[in-house]
């Protein structure tokens, strides 16, 4: 490992403050899930790391509000997972946390970072034999030709086909989250659909966010939509491993008939998908087994498979479906 420097900072605006002063080299440290993995990897080799763990205001956790559920970004995904509100009012965002990770990942790692985890590829982590155009732009990509199993169906390009690793990102983009963002020049908020980015010609840009900007908190609008969700997360083993396929959905209904829908889908693109087709494919009409799964096809409509990941469309539908299934049982 690399040498760095290490600073604990006292508030937010210290954190901005030493993270922009010491350039692109500077990182927020928070949990250190994914950041010390890729620092033993030498894929991230900062320069300072900036402690923003101990900022108690970020901590706090508001779901009384008759508005908006807020987060703040430093709270710890199992103390979201098991607060009350959500996991009676908002089943899907509980359970997105709850199937992320271990119980003692969940018990360290926070909701904010959480939100901008990188990718799991295999060619990525592991280093310089490797071609890769995320780590070293310009390189090539050794998944086009190599083991992609895991890799994206949605929103790829010929430089990257890296998956969005994440859950809770899922279902924050099925339910109109937005992000408060803290930087150098002020507090901007961005809805969370618009944080990632796609690879397009340059993977190494993951999100919108400039280096010295911080996840302040979450905020989620109440909708009652939310009591008739779930969060459906199919994997190679049931626990601590990454999504083949997830959906988070969410349903409205009178009688049998849909008349509002939230459908996002995950492990299959590579950042938070919103498959908005989906949901007008089923508003309006009733949910069967047979509507569930056409709304399933939907939502994998314009995949693009390769030789190894094709069983992942098939998958991808029925997850869908399942978790419609699901979801109309909370109605
Ligand atoms: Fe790198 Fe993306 Fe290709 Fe993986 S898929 S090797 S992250 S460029």
């Amino acid at each position: 490992m690399r040498p760095f420097t290490y600073t604990r900072a006292r508030t937010a605006d210290e954190a901005v403050r030493a993270v922009s002063e010491s350039g692109p080299g500077a990182r927020f440290l928070a949990g250190g899930t994914t950041l010390f993995d890729l620092m033993k990897l030498h894929v991230e080799t900062p320069s300072r790391l900036v402690d923003v763990t101990g900022l108690d205001d970020l901590s706090t956790i508001d779901t009384a509000g008759e508005s908006e559920l807020v987060f703040g970004a430093m709270a710890r995904m199992s103390d979201v997972a098991a607060d009350p509100r959500l996991v009676r009012d908002y089943p899907a965002l509980s359970e997105s946390l709850w199937k992320a990770a271990s119980e003692q990942l969940r018990n360290v790692a926070r909701v904010g970072p959480n939100l901008v985890q990188r990718t799991r590829c295999e060619y990525f982590r592991g280093g310089e034999p490797f071609a890769c155009n995320k780590r070293n732009p310009g390189s090539g990509c050794a998944a086009q030709d190599g083991i992609h199993r895991g890799h994206a169906l949605l929103g790829g390009s010929e430089a990257c086909i890296a998956v969005y690793p994440g859950d809770w990102a899922i279902a924050l983009v099925a339910f109109d989250a937005l992000i408060d963002v803290l930087g150098p020049s002020g507090q901007r908020t961005l809805p969370v659909e618009r944080l990632h980015l796609e690879p397009g010609t340059t993977p190494h840009l993951e999100t919108v966010l400039a280096h010295d900007e911080l996840i302040l908190r979450i905020r989620v609008p109440v909708t009652p939509l939310g009591r008739a969700s779930t969060y459906h997360k199919i994997r190679d083993r049931e626990s601590y491993a990454f999504a083949l396929t997830s959906a988070a959905v969410g349903l409205q209904m009178d009688g049998d008939t849909v008349t509002d829908a939230r459908v996002a889908i995950g492990g299959v693109a590579t950042r938070p998908w919103r498959a908005r087709d989906a949901e007008r494919a089923l508003v309006g009409r009733a949910l069967t087994p047979e509507t569930a799964r056409e709304a399933g096809d939907v939502a994998l409509r314009g995949a693009v498979a390769r030789s190894g990941n094709r069983f992942r469309i098939e998958l991808g539908a029925r997850t869908v479906a399942d978790a419609l299934m699901i979801a109309k049982q909370r109605v």
